[in-house]
């Protein structure tokens, strides 16, 4: 059976929101937010992987990321997986983002981005 996908963007002032959803029982933000946290550890053990999904540029103590891009399926069931990146600030504004992180997405997640809700939610 086919999954659809959601893309949200996640920026550290949204965090708390993201949070408040994940344990009022929000499955997506509940995922959102597991993504968020491997992504967080993995950049904590293995920071030279760190790029922008975007542009690529390099995260280090003086250009820290600008936001967390996750996709998440719409309708989580067992097994359900979701994926997350990192996007630096320079990169957040762009108007085409959701395209360009989709793209760079489904380099590394093949088959299954195609399925992606295309209206990027910001949460705010
Ligand atoms: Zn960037």
């Amino acid at each position: 059976m086919k999954e659809l996908y959601e893309f949200f963007m996640v920026e550290p002032s949204t965090l708390p929101e993201a949070l408040r959803a994940a344990r009022q029982g929000v499955q997506s933000a509940q995922m959102s937010i597991d993504l968020i946290r491997q992504t967080f550890n993995l950049m904590q053990k293995e920071p030279l992987s760190c790029m922008c999904r975007d542009c690529e540029a390099e995260f280090n103590a003086s250009r820290p990321p600008g936001a967390f891009v996750v996709v998440v399926p719409m309708f989580p069931r067992k097994g359900s997986e979701g994926i997350s990146c990192i996007i630096c600030s320079d990169c957040m504004d762009r108007p085409d983002l959701a395209e360009r992180v989709q793209d760079a997405l489904r380099e590394i997640w093949p088959g299954r981005i195609e399925n992606i809700a295309l209206h990027p939610v910001r949460m705010q």
